[in-house]
């Protein structure tokens, strides 16, 4: 694609570097068939091509964003399912990353969008506040039909539906300190905690830490860490999302200094992409650039370490397992086989659901902020992962376990739940007792 940035734009590095990705862009639509918002709406200013042109138009001409460019961008999911697709590579995680920041720059949205987007930014990353919520949306889940009558309000409304019905128990997982190994020691791992998942669904963490002690491994809670930023990020609220980051690193730098790390383990695939991508998004800060990568470089999905564990080959057992796969998981890292592969090893069969490439609608924020395309997405999900008619649902994400749960009875689990289980853990609670 051709284009006409001045040389002073270009002196900015934001805009040259999407010049650069907007130059390798050659217009050939593939990218269209396998995005989920053209999929569902039809509409070419919802595909990534049309998205691309807009981004263009907007940057090229150094105008603040208006309110076609902020409706087609929100309605993006993220999911990256066309830099999959892409045969020119082009790198449409940075440029929307950019886009969403010039929005936030540039421009003001209605009163109640920005209080909502306040809200969850000023509630999610923090668990303390996300818990207290929980119990506050469980007193107002009555309100939810009405709330979703009005248009405006329409997030609110998700928000309530969304939350669980029932608070989960406190985790050990989130003790801070050393989890000590229970084997002959292999190696030294830190943990993610993370924000919502220890709220959401602590069992995750405390199925990954009985794992690895079990193989093991010595795994570090630090103190300090928190967020991973993504939340805020796919905002465009950078600022809050560089210092996430940049808290992340020092904990995780103080632990690699203070007695080596193997890995940077994180067991919320939507969180491993951001942290893999702390490099790129520090490179600019000359006193983070070098940290940064260098956490970038040990950051790795549960999945990814387990497989460097040569884990033992078990007898098959009768549970047909349904894989979904999360998009941070299959876009963002790259990662497809692996957790596939570890169920098979541990006896478990998989079955791939059909349209594996969609979104479910998660993505973060959207399934509150964009609840009509989401809802369609989930509905779609469902009726793709029932058809293989399988006992449990695994996948790697909380948001995606979060949002498909809302939409069938089928239990769904995180795949290291079930790792767990079968390597000598506790059934998990969510499985029938026969
Ligand atoms: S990130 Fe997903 S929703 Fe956004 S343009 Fe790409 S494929 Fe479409
Ligand atoms: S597939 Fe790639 S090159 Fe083709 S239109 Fe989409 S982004 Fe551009």
């Amino acid at each position: 694609m051709q284009t006409s940035f001045t040389p002073e734009q270009l002196a900015d590095p934001h805009v040259a570097e999407s010049e650069k990705i907007l130059r390798r862009c050659v217009h050939c639509g593939f990218c269209t068939a396998t995005c989920p918002t053209y999929v569902t709406l039809g509409n070419e200013l919802d595909s990534p091509r049309g998205r691309i042109y807009l981004i263009k138009d907007m940057l090229e001409n150094g105008r603040p964003a208006d309110q076609e460019v902020v409706t087609h961008i929100d309605r993006c999911l993220s999911c990256l399912a066309c830099v999959t697709t892409c045969p020119s590579g082009v790198d449409y995680m940075h440029l929307v990353d950019h886009a969403r920041i010039h929005i936030e720059n540039t421009y003001r949205r209605p009163l109640i969008d920005r209080l909502i987007r306040n809200l969850l930014a000023a509630v999610l990353p923090y668990p303390q506040r996300f818990r207290a919520a929980l119990i506050l949306a469980k007193l107002g889940r009555p309100l939810a039909p009405m709330l979703k009558r009005v248009s405006a309000l329409k997030p609110l409304g998700a928000m309530l539906d969304l939350a669980p019905k029932a608070a989960a128990k406190a985790s050990d997982a989130t003790r801070r300190g050393t989890h000590p190994a229970q084997a002959e020691k292999r190696g030294r791992v830190a943990i993610l905690s993370g924000c919502a998942q220890p709220v959401l669904d602590p069992g995750i963490n405390d199925a990954t830490l009985r794992l690895l002690a079990r193989l093991g491994i010595d795994v570090v809670v630090p103190e300090g860490e928190g967020c991973c930023g993504a939340l805020v990020h796919h905002m465009g609220r950078e600022n809050e999302a560089l210092d996430f980051a940049r808290r992340n690193v020092d904990v995780w730098t103080r632990e690699i200094d203070r007695g080596g790390l193997d890995a940077i383990i994180i067991t919320a695939s939507g969180c491993g992409t951001t942290i893999k991508d702390y490099g790129h998004m520090l490179r600019l800060d000359p006193a983070y650039a070098e940290k940064a990568a260098r956490v970038s470089a040990l950051a790795k999905d549960i999945t990814e370490y387990l497989a460097t564990l040569d884990l033992p080959k078990l007898e098959p057992k009768r549970l047909n397992v349904a894989y979904h796969s999360a998009c941070s998981m299959q876009h963002g890292q790259k990662i497809t086989a692996l957790p596939k592969n570890l169920l098979k090893v541990a006896g478990f069969t998989v079955r791939d659901p059909a349209e594996g490439h969609l979104c479910c609608g998660s993505a973060g924020t959207y399934n509150i902020l964009q609840s009509e395309i989401s809802a369609q997405l989930k509905a779609r999900k469902v009726r793709n992962i029932e058809a293989t008619k399988p006992d449990v649902i695994a996948t790697g994400n909380i948001g995606c376990i979060t949002q498909i749960a809302t939409g069938t009875e089928i239990p769904i689990l995180h795949t290291v739940e079930l790792l767990d289980w079968a390597y000598g853990g506790p059934k998990p609670e969510k499985l029938p007792t026969k």
